[in-house]
């Protein structure tokens, strides 16, 4: 079995522990509104007005004008999400993190020593309410696919355990967005055929949707039938380092862009250097309102982990991007790849690069041990 956790509003929440004069009020973390910044992540109580993440600080604002904005205290995520890994590893080995917050876990070896997985779940997010003063979500179930609807569905403080006999009666009912790679667009096409639920999809033949739909159609009869045999991969095995946001409504402002893409970038940094990884390639992601995507990559000559360099080569393929003309965009994305292993290090390091590396530790371990916002990052690094 697998399990899924998100913690609850991850970065909002943190800062609400460390801010505790500040609970019940709208709280969010992002980039300044002038700065054309974007929210990060918004408490629930900001949710009430229509504040969700990804959105524009300025809209925030108009939503809710007594909107506590604090600025993202990436160090501080990064400590918090160290402490939430050591529990996770205490009941598995196979740990997949999908960003700082969220990770999948293989418990199949586990439950002999640790007993069901549903019960290391329910164990897992009273050790994190425990040490950590945190809420997570929980989903176990048979594959990725239904652990990660099942730790969304009854959020916050989310417990949901899917056997495997009872994944069908758990997807069949959902609307059909669920599924994994249906946008806008294909909901759309779907909807238009009568197909509103996940039901709907298992009583269409498979040539039928991959007719209509392609690749895609295989894509969605498999996932609405439960089929989803992807393994967990343990993060020790991963081949890259990614994080995306996906925006409340399309973008084409050029600062917001730029201000989410600096975040991602140095979130990115942030968790290469939690792992003590560097990798030579850095690439960006860009989904249009049309929902055409592309990813554009540059291979550096040396490896990296640094914030600095990661942002200014991912700022210049976007830019590289946007010469053809400003579209609204869905959502962006920032990854490293190609990682050193075991090879020794090649060629001659700066040291420009030597005094950024250690500028970028030490900021993290400045967060870490003083908690709040003692050293931001502003646009101009
Ligand atoms: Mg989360």
């Amino acid at each position: 079995m697998i399990i899924h956790v998100d913690m609850d509003a991850f970065f909002a929440s943190v800062e609400l522990r460390e801010r505790p004069e500040l609970t019940g009020l709208p709280v969010v973390v992002g980039g300044s509104a002038s700065g054309r910044g974007v929210v990060a992540a918004a408490s629930y109580q900001a949710r009430k007005f229509g504040v969700f993440s990804a959105m524009p600080m300025t809209t925030a604002l108009r939503l809710c004008p007594d909107l506590v904005c604090l600025p993202v205290n990436m160090g501080l995520y990064v400590s918090v999400s160290q402490q939430i890994h050591q529990i996770f590893s205490r009941y598995t080995p196979v740990i997949e993190s999908l960003s700082l917050d969220e990770a999948f876990l293989d418990v199949g070896a586990s439950e002999k020593l640790f007993g069901t997985a549903a019960e290391i779940a329910r164990q897992i997010k009273s050790d994190i309410k425990n040490e950590c003063q945190l809420i997570a979500s929980a989903g176990v179930a048979p594959n990725k696919f239904v652990a990660k609807i099942a730790s969304d569905i009854d959020k916050p403080d989310g417990y949901v355990v899917v056997e495997p006999g009872g994944v069908q009666d758990f997807l069949d009912p959902l609307p059909i967005k669920r599924i994994w790679g249906v946008g806008k667009k294909t909901e759309q096409r779907l909807k238009q055929a009568g197909i509103n639920t996940i039901h709907d999809v298992r009583n269409k033949r498979a040539d039928w949707l991959i007719q209509r739909f392609g690749k895609l159609g295989e894509h969605i009869f498999r996932l609405a039938n439960g089929l989803d045999a992807r393994d967990v991969i343990a993060d020790a095995k991963a081949k890259s380092v990614s994080s995306e946001t996906t925006f409340a409504s399309d973008i084409q402002d050029k600062d917001i862009l730029l201000a989410t893409l600096a975040q991602l970038s140095e979130q990115v940094a942030a968790r290469l250097r939690d792992k003590d990884v560097k990798g030579k390639t850095i690439s960006i992601k860009i989904r249009f309102h049309d929902f055409k995507t592309i990813t554009r990559s540059r291979t550096l000559a040396e490896s990296t982990f640094s914030t600095k360099q990661i942002w200014l080569t991912a700022k210049q393929l976007f830019l590289d991007v946007l010469r053809t003309g400003a579209t609204p965009i869905r959502l962006v994305g920032v990854s490293v790849s190609g990682f050193a292993g075991n090879e020794a290090q090649q060629g001659d390091l700066f040291e420009q690069d030597v005094k950024q590396d250690k500028l970028d530790v030490l900021s993290d371990e400045i967060n870490q041990r003083f908690g709040k916002s003692k050293i931001h990052r502003g646009r101009k690094i």
